[in-house]
C-alpha cells in the first residue's frame, strides 16, 4: 500500500540553532505520542540536512529532504548542490519543481524531469510538485494543465521508477496564501492525476504512487483534506515551521 506522507518544506527560513531546536521537538512529539504509520519528511535549506539528520538519529519514519538539486552531476556550477552530495548528507528525499522554483528561478518540465532522474539515480525520492495558477483555475483548464506537467516530466521513466516517485499537488493560488483548496477539490485532483497514471503505468502502479496536497494546509483543516481517498498526505510550507502545529497535522490522520 501507498505511504502516507507529511513533508515540511521550511523554505529560506531559520537559523542553524532555530532548526535543532524544531527538528527535537518534532522528533520528540513523534516519539512520545507514538506516531507510527505517518512517514514524516523534514526539508530544510541545504546546510540544515547534516544537524537535522543527526538529530533524527534511527526515529523510525522520520527522513530528512533538500528543497531542489542540480541537474548536473559534479564541477564548475557554483551555487548548485547535486543529488549525490544530498545523499552523502544522510538525506533521503528531494523536493522537485516546487512553484517556487518554477516561477522565480525559471525551472521548465524539460529541467525538472533531468532532476528527477539524477534524484532517482542517486537513490533519493523525488516529491515532485505540480500544480496550476489561479488564472487557469478560472479559466477551468486546471485537469489538463496539471496532467501536463506529469506527462512532460515524468512520463519517460519506467514503472519501477515512477513509483519511487511522489507526486504533490499544489495549486499555486493557495500557496502561502491562507486559501486552501477544499477537500472536494484537492480528491478530484488527485484523482484525476491517478487516474492519468494509470492510463500511462497501469491501476496497480498509479495505486501504489502516493500524491500529497500542498497550500496553505493547517491542523484545522488538515483531518478533511487527509481523509479524501487520493489524498495521501500534505506538503506543508508555514505550518511546517511550528513543531505543535505540524505534529498536529501528521496526527490528523
Ligand atoms: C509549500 O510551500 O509547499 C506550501 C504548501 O506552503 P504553505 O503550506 O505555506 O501554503
Amino acid at each position: 500500500m501507498r505511504k502516507k506522507i507529511i513533508a515540511g518544506n521550511w523554505k529560506m527560513n531559520l537559523t542553524l540553532d532555530e532548526g535543532q531546536k524544531l527538528t527535537s521537538e518534532i522528533v520528540n512529539m513523534y516519539k512520545d505520542e507514538k506516531i507510527s504509520d505517518v512517514t514524516v519528511v523534514l526539508n530544510p535549506p541545504f546546510p540544515h540536512i547534516f544537524p537535522v539528520k543527526k538529530l533524527i538519529g534511527d526515529t523510525p519514519g522520520v527522513f530528512v529532504g533538500a528543497q531542489n538539486c542540480s541537474d548536473k552531476d559534479s564541477g564548475a556550477y557554483t551555487g548548485e548542490v547535486s543529488a549525490n552530495i544530498i545523499a552523502s548528507f544522510g538525506a533521503e528525499y528531494v523536493i522537485i519543481g516546487h512553484s517556487e522554483r518554477r516561477e522565480y528561478f525559471k525551472e521548465d518540465n524539460e529541467l525538472l524531469s533531468v532532476k528527477v532522474k539524477k534524484a532517482l539515480e542517486n537513490g533519493l525520492i523525488p516529491i515532485f510538485c505540480c500544480g496550476e495558477s489561479l488564472e487557469i483555475r478560472e479559466a477551468g483548464t486546471h485537469e489538463p494543465n496539471v496532467k501536463f506537467q506529469l506527462t512532460d516530466s515524468l512520463f519517460d521513466l519506467s514503472a519501477e521508477d515512477i513509483q519511487k516517485v511522489v507526486i504533490a499537488y499544489e495549486p499555486i493560488w493557495a500557496i502561502g496564501t491562507g486559501k486552501t483548496a477544499t477537500a472536494d477539490q484537492a480528491q478530484e485532483m488527485h484523482f484525476a492525476l491517478r487516474r492519468h497514471l494509470g492510463a500511462k503505468y497501469g491501476k496497480d502502479v498509479a495505486a501504489e504512487i502516493s500524491i500529497l496536497y500542498g497550500g496553505s494546509m493547517k491542523p484545522d483543516n488538515a483531518v478533511e483534506l487527509l481523509s479524501k481517498p487520493d489524498v495521501d498526505g500534505g506538503l506543508i510550507g508555514g505550518a511546517s515551521l511550528k513543531s505543535r502545529d505540524f505534529i498536529d497535522i501528521v496526527k490528523s490522520y
